[in-house]
């Protein structure tokens, strides 16, 4: 039995297990976390070949890859816009920084950080403004922030380390400051249908998954007002879904797709939205001290 570090329920039993990693879920909250007591994460993700990797982890061309997701993220700006006007803003997990030119597009002075040294290093090529590190021991001034984005970055922490986290985001923002969290979403219709076999089980990548319910107990118990919580459909690359399909699965078909896309570069970045609705987009407002 293990502890829910959401609803405090001390009595999380063992759920399912994939590979080496034993997922608990709690019965209250129904907050769902690997155990990575025994797992280096930082050795995880100072792995060079996280952003230009043919063996199904990671992306295959991170920058190839994210250039779908632009209307998405301009649409997503707009939207953050409407609750605030400041333009300072912070990308957590930013890898080489992508969504910085994005941010940059719409107005914003965009910064990140990111715990992989060598995407980093790829964004910093680029012109980013990217901080190396973990957030938990970044030296950013307090209150320098209007805005702070989370995508796809809160199912990557352990759950021991959750609260830490939105402490630190919450000491960053500014008064009314805005924190735009991405994640996947364990209540979706695509998650309950698939169960075990979804997707999104990824470990050591994926250890902490909320639903619509769980993460709204979190961020208020954390002193954050919820704005909205709503379903986000995300556009990739036919090469990233073909690259993701034969990691998951390693049915060689989908391995020969993406070498022949590999191929045809015009083809292999044409994008495609997914529908899957396992994806949810929470905008919340810090509350004053
Ligand atoms: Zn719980």
């Amino acid at each position: 039995m293990k502890t829910c570090s959401i609803c405090g329920n001390q009595n999380c039993p063992a759920s399912f297990s994939k590979e080496i990693f034993l997922f608990f879920k709690c019965p209250n909250c129904g907050f769902i976390f690997v155990d990575t007591a025994h797992i280096n994460l930082a050795d995880y993700y100072n792995n060079p070949i996280y952003l230009h990797d043919n063996e199904g982890r990671g992306y295959v061309d991170y920058e190839a890859d994210k250039a779908p997701m632009f209307s998405v993220y301009t649409n997503l700006l707009k939207k953050i816009q409407s609750h605030n006007l400041g333009r300072r803003l912070l990308d957590l997990g930013t890898a080489n920084g992508y969504f910085l030119d994005v941010a940059a597009r719409s107005g914003y002075l965009a910064e990140g950080i990111d715990l992989n040294a060598s995407s980093v290093e790829e964004g910093r090529f680029r012109g980013r403004k990217i901080t190396q590190g973990d957030l938990l021991s970044a030296s950013f001034s307090p209150e320098s922030f209007d805005v702070i984005t989370a995508f796809d970055f809160f199912e990557h922490l352990p759950q021991d380390k959750l609260a830490d986290n939105a402490g630190a985001i919450r000491k960053l923002l500014a008064a009314n400051g805005t924190l735009a969290i991405i994640t996947v979403n364990t209540a979706s219709w695509w998650a309950r249908i698939f169960g075990t076999k979804w997707h999104t089980w990824l470990p050591p990548e994926h250890i902490s998954y909320f639903n619509n319910r769980n993460i709204k107990l979190f961020l208020e118990n954390n002193k954050f007002d919820i704005l909205e919580i709503r379903t986000i459909h995300k556009t990739f690359s036919l090469q990233y879904i073909f690259n993701f399909l034969y990691r998951y699965q390693r049915i060689f078909i989908w391995r020969w797709i993406t070498l022949f896309l590999e191929r045809f570069p015009a083809l292999g970045t044409f994008a495609l939205k997914l529908y899957l609705g396992d994806n949810m987009l929470i905008l919340a407002r810090k509350q004053a001290n």
